[in-house]
C-alpha cells in the first residue's frame, strides 16, 4: 500500500481514541516524509540527531519533530531550538543538559522519561526507583526550562505478546502511581508513549496515548 493508504488504515484503528500517531521516518528519505505530510501527517519521529536536523532544515516548519532514540548530552544543543518532544530522557544529567539548552533558546522543552520495562540488557531507560529518585531530587526541582509530560517505554522484542502486554501494563501502572503522587494536579503529565508497528493496537488497549509507528507506514527498513 501507499504511505497515504497506510496512514489512513492506522488512523482508522485509532478512530475515536485520543492517541497521537508519531510517524517514525528514520532511514527514510525526505520524499517519503513529504508524501506523509501531503496526506495530513504533522508529527514525525527520528532516532538520530544528525538525521533529524538535516530533515528539519529542508521540510515545512509546521512539522512537530520528536526525538525517540538515545540522546547523548553533547548533541542536545543541535535539536534544542526546535524539538517538540524528547521521548528518551534516561538520566538526570541529560535532563539538566536539555534544560540548559532550552534556556539558551528561551524555550521550555517537553520531555518524556524513558522507563526500562524490557527484559533486555541492551535497552536504555530508568528503572522505577531511579525515576522516583530523579523526581525527588533538588536538581530536578530547580529545572525551569523542561517539562516532563509523561513516560516512554520500549517492550522486549519478542513474538510472545503476553510478555509485551505485561510490560505495557507495568508502565501504565507506574504512570498512574506517578500521576497520583509527583504529578498530582499536573494536567500536562498525560502521555504514555508505547506501541510500535507490531504492537500498537495492544499498546492502545493498555493505555497508550502516543504510538511510534515506522515500518507500517513507510515500509521495511
Ligand atoms: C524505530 C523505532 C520505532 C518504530 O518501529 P517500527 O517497528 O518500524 O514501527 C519506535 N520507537 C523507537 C524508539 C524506534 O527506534
Amino acid at each position: 500500500m501507499s504511505i497515504a493508504g497506510n496512514l489512513s488504515a492506522i488512523k482508522e484503528d485509532l478512530k475515536s481514541k485520543k492517541v497521537t500517531l508519531v510517524a517514525v521516518s528514520k532511514t527514510f528519505p525526505v520524499e517519503a516524509i513529504q508524501e506523509a505530510y501531503k496526506s495530513g501527517q504533522r508529527v514525525f519521529g527520528e532516532n538520530r540527531v544528525q538525521e533529524l536536523v538535516s530533515k528539519y532544515e529542508v521540510l515545512p516548519k509546521d512539522i512537530e519533530w520528536h526525538l525517540i532514540g538515545h540522546l547523548q548530552t553533547n548533541k542536545v544543543k543541535f535539536i534544542a531550538p526546535f524539538i517538540s518532544l524528547i521521548h528518551s530522557i534516561d538520566s538526570l544529567k541529560l535532563l539538566e543538559e536539555t534544560n540548559k539548552e532550552a534556556l539558551k533558546n528561551n524555550r521550555v522543552i517537553d520531555c518524556l522519561l524513558q522507563i526500562y520495562i524490557a527484559k533486555e540488557e541492551t535497552k536504555f531507560g530508568l528503572d522505577f526507583e531511579e525515576t522516583k529518585a530523579l523526581l525527588n531530587s533538588r536538581i530536578y526541582a530547580a529545572l525551569k526550562n523542561i517539562r516532563i509530560v509523561g513516560l516512554m517505554g520500549m517492550a522486549t522484542n519478542t513474538p510472545d505478546s503476553a510478555i509485551v502486554r505485561n510490560e505495557f501494563n507495568n508502565l501504565r501502572t507506574f504512570f498512574d502511581e506517578l500521576k497520583n503522587s509527583f504529578f498530582n494536579n499536573t494536567p500536562s503529565f498525560k502521555e504514555i508513549s508505547i506501541g510500535m508497528s507490531g504492537d500498537y493496537k495492544m499498546a492502545v488497549e493498555e493505555g497508550s496515548t502516543m504510538i511510534r509507528v515506522g515500518s507500517s507506514i513507510f515500509g521495511l527498513r
